[in-house]
């Protein structure tokens, strides 16, 4: 091994390996079935992969402009114009990225300065701690409490000072499904009226929504919209994680200070799956069934499952299905996972790991973005346990 004697001041003391990374990592090395990383384990969708062939024989191969190329820009204005009646200028207010958490990490680094506070609901995404870090900027957390992990408004508002730059939201909502409804979207508006607050919004599972309810993008909230980064993930949308490709949605002035970073970060973004996905968009059926087709998968796991004693929290959103193993055991999550790994064959996340402090509500997050036959399986092995 190659050593390096110096001091290294980390920015990220604290820092490890992520828990998808480290879950996967476990599941292979026992060939346990996986469902802890979220990431689909069935075949996209071969039209769209003959669209990416047929753009890279085409000769598109080379870098695409900084901002994404303009057609995928377009047709991404006129898909949130007719979900939530918004219009973003294609030139100026959306951004093709190199994923969600290239969004996230840009967009945190624009606006975060040294001591600025940034408001996150815990359990959080992993990304969103660190990147609010790098920057000198300062997490404050705001619980989700179980059962159903609802915003507590009347907190957040003591928590928002002078020094409070940027509140983070997400929904549908990783790990836990739950959604955000109109009236957490009117307090907001209202709680960061006449500040200078932006709202940082992760909607990578927009399509993913059950039992008719709707998705209450910023989008759909103009006052709010104008402070607003609204983030999307075409890994989430055409079950394709590998891809890497995303965008962001925010007003001029702010995208204008987005791709001052963006341009310095990745710069562009893979050019002939930007030309396949902009075509692949053009048929609404491409995404409009996404809601059912994962409710489906959510059933055939409950259904699979109900007779174990993992007690079930509704998930209305996400890949994602929570379970609570109370009834089972008393260890921390993180033990129970590994047990779950070395002694049955079946991976899932620890809810604590989305803490920023040590917690056990005896909860582990299931990803069932997976084959029927895969969660048949997966059932089979909950209900022996
Ligand atoms: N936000 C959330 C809530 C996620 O679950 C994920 C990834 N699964 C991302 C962002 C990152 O998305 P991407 O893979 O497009 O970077
Ligand atoms: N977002 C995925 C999840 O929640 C994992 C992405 C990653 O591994 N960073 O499982």
């Amino acid at each position: 091994m190659i050593q390096f004697d110096g001091e290294i001041p980390s920015k990220l003391s604290q820092i490890g390996l992520s828990i998808f990374a480290v879950m996967s990592k476990l599941a292979n090395d026992h060939g346990a079935l996986n469902l802890s990383q979220g990431f689909p384990n069935f075949p996209i969708s071969e039209k769209l992969i003959s669209r990416v062939n047929h753009f890279m024989q085409q000769g598109f191969n080379q870098y695409a402009p900084m901002p994404g190329i303009k057609p995928l820009r377009e047709i991404i204005s006129e898909k949130v114009f007719n979900s939530h009646q918004l219009r973003y200028d294609a030139e100026e207010e959306i951004t093709i990225t190199a994923g969600a958490t290239q969004a996230l990490y840009t967009a945190i680094t624009a606006f975060i300065r040294e001591g600025d506070e940034v408001i996150i609901f815990e359990p959080a995404y992993d990304s969103y701690a660190p990147a609010v870090k790098a920057c000198g900027g300062m997490v404050k957390y705001a619980s989700l409490a179980s059962p159903d992990f609802k915003i507590n408004w009347p907190l957040v508002r003591q928590m928002v000072t002078n020094s409070t730059r940027m509140i983070i939201i997400n929904s549908p909502h990783n790990p836990t499904g739950s959604l955000l409804n109109a009236n957490d979207l009117v307090e907001l508006e209202r709680l960061t009226r006449q500040t200078d607050i932006l709202v940082l919004s992760d909607e990578v599972y927009e399509h993913l929504i059950f039992e008719g309810k709707t998705h209450e993008s910023v989008c759909r909230y103009p006052e709010l919209a104008s402070r607003s980064l609204v983030v999307a993930s075409f890994g989430k949308t055409f079950h394709a994680t590998g891809w890497k490709v995303g965008y962001i949605l925010a007003p001029a002035r702010l995208t204008k200070e987005f791709r001052k970073l963006h341009q310095f970060i990745v710069f562009a973004v893979n050019t002939p799956i930007q030309y396949a996905i902009a075509e692949y968009l053009q048929d609404k059926e491409n995404y409009e069934q996404l809601g059912s087709f994962y409710q489906k998968k959510r059933d055939i796991f409950l259904e699979n499952i109900k007779n174990s004693r993992f007690k079930v929290v509704p998930s209305y959103g996400t890949y994602f299905q929570l379970l609570d193993y109370s009834e089972i055991s008393d260890l921390p999550e993180m033990e129970f996972a590994k047990q779950l790994v070395v002694d049955h064959g079946i991976a899932a996340v620890p809810v604590a790991a989305f803490y920023n402090q040590q917690n056990n509500q005896r909860l582990l997050r299931f990803c069932f973005a997976k084959t029927d036959e895969t969660l048949i399986k997966a059932g089979e092995i909950l209900c022996r346990i």
